[in-house]
């Protein structure tokens, strides 16, 4: 089953890049498996997958003991509390959600007494919902160039959330806002970025289209949740 969406999933992106002169090589998948049980991880990692993508803390860290020694690179994508940080920060992989200076100095302070550099992404609020997490576009690069201060903590690129919406237009314009931070900032540093996180089942070739490097999948390869 995840072998199958996999295999549908990874022509389409083939598809694209082809289509838009981009090496699908260039391209990270992140499985995005919240909701769904280890068994489900098993599979996309046999079906090759090694890069997966959990919204809550607690959920991460059980799935994460139940799927010990299997190498997998673990992502956190969701909104992440400052008392949380410590409970991940030794294995995490990627945080792709830092928004705020205080959630921030927490990942430092952590990173510091693990004794380790941590990966992290800044959260953009492109679509300009009120629902959803991130920074504004405006205060943006005031953040980044902030945490960049920090010793301890690599900020390796953006992330954003399209808007939920099947209007490409505005998915794109959302995207756009994302991708012209980054270059702007790149543009103005002597560190480049080189992660862009945009694009999800519903959004993720107007992504492509735009420059994600990273895609963020769930719906796609396990199939629909379940409303909690
Ligand atoms: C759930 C989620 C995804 C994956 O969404 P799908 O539509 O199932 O592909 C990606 N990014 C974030 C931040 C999510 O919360």
């Amino acid at each position: 089953m995840v072998a199958e969406n996999l295999q549908y999933l990874r022509e389409n992106l083939a598809n694209t890049c082809v289509r838009i002169g981009r090496d699908p090589q260039s391209v990270d998948l992140i499985a995005v498996s919240k909701t769904f049980p280890a068994e489900r991880i098993e599979e996309a990692l046999a079906a090759g997958l090694t890069d997966f993508g959990e919204n809550y803390v607690q959920e991460m860290a059980e799935k994460r003991k139940q799927l010990d020694g299997r190498g997998i690179r673990w992502h956190c994508i969701g909104h992440l509390q400052s008392n949380k940080v410590k409970y991940i920060i030794d294995w995490v992989h990627l945080i792709h959600s830092v928004d705020s200076i205080a959630l921030a100095e927490e990942v430092q302070k952590r990173s510091l007494k693990a004794g380790k550099r941590t990966d992290v992404l800044i959260e953009v609020n492109t679509s300009r919902e009120a629902t959803k997490f991130g920074v504004a576009p405006a205060d943006a690069e005031e953040l980044v160039r902030r945490v960049r201060a920090m010793p301890d903590i690599r900020v390796r690129g953006l992330m954003t959330i399209g808007p939920f919406t099947d209007d490409r237009g505005r998915s794109r314009e959302a995207f756009r806002t994302l991708r012209t931070l980054f270059d702007g900032m790149n543009a103005r540093t002597e560190e480049p970025m080189t992660v862009l996180s945009m694009g999800m089942t519903h959004d993720y070739t107007v992504a492509l289209e735009e420059g994600a490097t990273m895609l963020r999948i769930g719906t796609a390869l396990f199939g629909p949740r379940s409303a909690a």
